[in-house]
């Protein structure tokens, strides 16, 4: 029997990563595998290619993006303009 959750992990981890979730916080909210989520991913390029800042989805470094999303980098942040 077909797996009758694949078109909605289809649609719903399409949607997630265009909205610029990443790998293990799709994987993590719907608890699924990891590897289930990057199977999915993987159909649905190059849809699913991009980060939401324009670069390659998996580009490394910071970006607006992911800065606005992360509480560490901007603990990171504060301490270093606290510094001086
Ligand atoms: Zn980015």
């Amino acid at each position: 029997m077909a797996n009758y959750k694949r078109t909605e992990y289809r649609q719903v981890i399409t949607g997630m990563m265009m909205l610029g979730y990443s790998i293990r916080e799709t994987a993590y909210l719907l608890k699924i595998a990891r590897q289930t989520v990057k199977r999915y991913r993987d159909m649905e390029r190059p849809a699913t290619d991009k980060c939401r800042c324009g670069k390659p989805a998996q580009h490394n470094g910071w970006c607006a993006w992911r800065y606005q999303r992360s509480k560490p980098r901007q603990e990171f942040m504060r301490k270093w303009h606290d510094a001086d």
